[in-house]
């Protein structure tokens, strides 16, 4: 799973139950701000899906803790073809891509919004209210599925790589030319260009990672010999 921004973040509030201004509410989600204070931060697609709902129309200055109507602000909401749902809240005013409608197809790492404070979020600080149900429209914590990818990054444009001359062994060291993950289709981030150990091979399935801690499952077309 990918992160929903593209910059390194941390969570502001947890998934579960908390107390908001005195009111002991559950929060069926995760809050996340920018760890280098970013406001406005691009919100990317962590999954493929079609555009259920969205709003675009709360101004910026309709904002702050206490209100009682629009409380989840501007929002956009993806369902996958699995009947999985992730939700975004509290985005930037007209911040959705004018090619995006209720009904839109969107695939994992498209722009569908930016982060914001509409709603009944915190006046001075952009998050983005982020939540998963699953098909039967029950929240669970997202937060699992978020830490194997802190950090997004758009994959580079896939290198040429002459066909059929690449096998790779446990213990290879390689190197990655394209980071898409081969199980999610998602990019990953490289976090070590010189580069990765290969961990296991299941055919063009090949395992990597580091110090035993798996990062990714490449294809093989997309790994080389470093
Ligand atoms: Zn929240």
């Amino acid at each position: 799973m990918i992160s929903p921004l593209k910059k390194p973040y941390r969570v502001s509030s947890e998934y579960g139950w908390r107390t908001l201004n005195g009111v002991r509410q559950m929060h069926y989600g995760i809050d996340l701000v920018c760890l280098d204070g970013t406001q406005g931060a691009e919100l990317v697609s962590t999954v493929d899906g079609t555009v259920t709902d969205m709003r675009n129309t709360i101004p910026d200055t309709h904002t702050g803790l206490g209100i009682t109507t629009n409380v989840v602000g501007n929002y956009i909401y993806i369902t996958t073809p699995q009947g999985y749902q992730v939700m975004y809240r509290h985005l930037k005013y007209n911040s959705i891509p004018s090619n995006i409608q209720k009904g839109t197809k969107v695939k994992i790492g498209d722009v569908v919004g930016r982060m914001g404070r509409t709603g009944q979020a915190t006046p001075t600080l952009d998050h983005l209210h982020f939540e998963y149900r699953n098909p039967q429209g029950e929240a669970f914590d997202p937060k699992p599925y978020l830490d194997t990818a802190k950090v997004f990054a758009k994959p580079p444009v896939p290198a040429v790589v002459p066909q059929g001359q690449q096998t790779f062994n446990e213990k290879d060291k390689v190197v990655v030319l394209s980071a898409i993950n081969y199980d999610t289709g998602g990019p990953f981030k490289i976090y070590y260009p010189d580069g990765y150990d290969v961990i296991q091979v299941k055919g063009d399935r090949v395992v990597i990672g580091v110090n035993g801690v798996i990062t990714a499952a490449v294809d093989r077309k997309y790994l080389k010999l470093a």
